[in-house]
């Protein structure tokens, strides 16, 4: 079993070991060390890296006799004694978020008497789900509660206790264990079983904000930073309020309602310009008198949906096929076809094969696009 030195200090970064076993294993391997502050990983904690006598560690692994494999790209001599340092930035950057985790977990736990039922930490943050749904005020008051513990740098105490004091003791994670169970405390605000590195006092946390929640399983999921992390998504958030404060000039608490009215005044100038839109096709129409044979329309500035009500409501005044186009010489024209009389589908088809178009459809109504002339097209439905 291998002597754990983090159970002891959780700051210990640099150490020197008796290397105990070296194997190999897939493209690397497997060493062991009479003693390690290396964090195999466990209990949503990924397994530490770092360098060991000149090999660099990338992860890690106990078996069931308590022994922790280091996963190594070289291999070390058994019975050499070995400098290690462990990537201290990555695992106090986790403890960070894995005790603030504890803390949020302990806080909600005994105040809405619900489970931490999920927990997932990646490198930026954690993810927490609890089996209750929690509300923005809960969760705010949650929030300041867990800073409140963290300004107040409360110890966090790692023990082992005997069989008899587990039995007796109230904590989140029961095990069926009933020995070396590993106890995580925090005074007056968590206990919990945890075999991971958490830091020496809560202030080390920095700070936590829950900066994401939504419904989750009946419950709710959380999205929590840490320390520097929470720092960093802050400076980011307050960047974007101040740029679109100064966009809306307005004041900085105000920007939500601002964003607001522009998107009122954004749907009524979008009523106003659909109705302007209508206007136009109706005017088109009114200058449009009854033609014998094909009628080819290239009305300007029309959108799509112009287009086909155009097309629709003018093939009632020509006897053969209404088309409309939209765009331009140099890019080339959409169109959309429509009769009262004709065979759509064939009329494209025709129409498509002559000037190198493309498209179709059904019904009495046919659309596509074609690279020519608007000379070209005219010559061919007035030929
Ligand atoms: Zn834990």
């Amino acid at each position: 079993m291998t002597e754990r030195l983090y159970d002891q200090d959780s700051h210990i970064r640099r150490f020197s070991a008796v290397v105990q076993a070296c194997l190999p294993a897939g493209d690397g391997w497997e060493i062991s060390l009479d003693r390690t502050a290396f964090f195999p990983g466990g209990g949503g904690q990924e397994p530490d890296t770092g360098v060991m006598g000149g090999v660099r560690v990338t992860g890690g692994r106990e078996d069931g006799d308590g022994t922790v494999w280091h996963r190594t790209d070289g291999p070390l001599e058994p019975g050499t004694a070995v400098d290690c340092a462990i990537d201290w930035p990555v695992r106090f950057r986790r403890m960070q978020h894995h005790s603030g985790e504890h803390i949020l977990s302990g806080l909600t736990c005994a105040a809405h008497h619900c489970n931490n039922v999920g927990f997932h930490m990646d490198p930026d943050g954690v993810v927490i789900d609890f089996d209750v749904f929690l509300s923005r005020e809960q969760l705010a008051e949650l929030e300041r509660r867990a800073n409140e513990a963290i300004c107040r740098d409360l110890p966090v105490s790692v023990e082992y206790p005997d069989g008899e004091t587990l039995a007796e003791l109230d904590y989140r994670s029961k095990l069926e264990l009933t020995e070396r169970v590993r106890i995580v405390t925090i005074p007056g605000v968590d206990c919990c079983a945890c075999c991971a590195p958490h830091v020496r006092r809560t202030g080390e946390v920095g700070q936590l904000r829950i900066v994401d929640a939504e419904k989750h399983k009946g419950g709710v999921r959380l999205r929590v930073l840490c320390g520097a992390a929470a720092d960093e998504d802050t400076r980011v958030k307050l960047e974007n309020v101040a740029a679109i404060s100064a966009l809306l000039s307005a004041k900085q608490p105000e920007t939500a309602a601002a964003v607001q009215r522009l998107l009122e005044e954004r749907d009524a100038l979008k009523q106003t310009v659909n109705a302007l839109k209508n206007r136009l096709v109706e005017l088109q129409l009114a200058a449009l008198s009854p033609t014998e044979g094909n009628l080819c329309l290239f009305p300007e500035g029309f959108d799509p949906i112009q287009c086909r009500q155009l097309a629709d409501s003018a093939a009632e005044l020509c006897s053969g096929v209404c088309v409309v186009f939209s765009g331009s010489d140099g890019e080339g024209y959409q169109y959309v076809m429509a009769s009262q009389t004709a065979d759509m589908q064939a009329v494209a088809k025709a129409f498509n094969a002559a000037l190198q178009g493309r498209g179709g459809g059904r019904g009495a109504m046919v659309q596509g696009a074609v690279r020519a002339t608007r000379a070209a097209i005219e010559a061919y439905f007035h030929q």
